[in-house]
């Protein structure tokens, strides 16, 4: 009996040093394979869209219009694209990127008006730099509000899901959703637009017929697994943006992928992403992969990713 015992005993000892060589033996996969896919690009092999230019070797800068342009990020892993909206009398910086570089030399060169900031969403790829400006402003909701502790705003979702260390930034000004924001012959309205994240927000220039959408929507991968993500809230979103446009507007997301260098979308890719999604909610769209998420496809130029189960 003793002896049995001891086999089997010795028997659970052997499975267990198994099962946590196979963990090991995982974790390091996913490690290295994280390392190979965060890895910042070589500047060669870095895809430009048309009127794309090299600011210096990390940043790109696209003039929209005269008083519009982008700046890229094409060699960090999520292509990033962030952007510089100037009035007569100030500017808005919509995003600040993962802050892997400084932006200012970037805005400077563009513009000498007092520039404010706004982040489409506090995750750590879009608050990056916001701590180098003085004036931030931030959309007067309950999940940004809550954000703050001592003055200070430090993203929850930064300081949990990224190594990288955040540096909080004070907020200057809160906007009520649906806000407009007066730049001097210029005239913006925020939209709170949660799906994506809850305390996402769109910029409107009705004028100039431009959506800013942050990540809310974009070519490419669009996240809906992240753990503030909803999908109900989405679809309500996509509704109510388009009970707020015309139609006419141009999308300017906050990423973009090599086959779609170009972060811009028509306004008809909302009318796709909500179609998707209801197919996804009544399960009439089937994934095109499972696991370690659910993807399915919008159009030729997305898919979304959704929680496995
Ligand atoms: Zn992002």
């Amino acid at each position: 009996m003793s002896n049995l015992r001891e086999t089997a005993s010795n028997f659970q000892k052997k499975l267990i040093g198994l099962l946590c060589a196979a963990f090991l033996l995982i974790a390091v996969v996913l490690l290295v394979a994280a390392g190979l896919i965060t890895a910042d690009m070589d500047k060669d092999d870095a895809v430009l869209s048309l009127g794309e230019t090299w600011f210096d070797d990390w940043y790109t800068v696209t003039r929209i219009d005269d008083v519009t342009f982008s700046i890229g990020e094409p060699r960090y892993w999520q292509l990033n694209y962030n952007y510089l909206l100037l009035g007569e009398e100030r500017a808005i910086l919509f995003d600040t990127g993962p802050g892997v570089r400084n932006i200012k030399p970037v805005i400077r060169s563009l513009t000498q008006l007092p520039v404010t900031v706004i982040s489409s969403h506090p995750h750590y790829d879009h608050i990056g730099n916001n701590h180098r400006f003085e004036q931030v402003a931030v959309l007067d909701v309950p999940s940004l509000r809550s954000e703050v502790k001592n003055d200070l705003f430090v993203s929850r979702f930064s300081r949990a899901f990224t190594f990288r260390r955040m540096s909080p930034f004070p907020v200057t000004e809160w906007l009520q959703p649906e806000t407009t924001i007066e730049l001097g012959n210029r005239t913006l309205t925020a939209f709170h637009i949660p799906g994506h994240e809850q305390g996402s927000v769109a910029l409107l220039d009705a004028g100039r017929n431009q959506l800013f959408t942050g990540d809310f929507i974009y070519p490419g991968w669009l996240v809906a697994f992240a753990p503030t993500s909803n999908l109900e809230k989405y679809m309500a979103s996509i509704r109510y943006l388009l009970t707020r446009t015309t139609g006419d507007e141009t999308l300017y997301g906050a990423h973009a992928i090599p086959e779609h260098p170009s972060p811009t979308l028509p306004h008809s890719a909302l009318t796709d992403l909500l179609n998707a999604l209801q197919a996804i909610d009544d399960k009439s769209l089937a994934p095109v992969s499972r696991f370690p998420l659910r993807i399915y496809p919008v159009n030729e130029d997305m898919e979304i990713y959704l929680p496995p189960f």
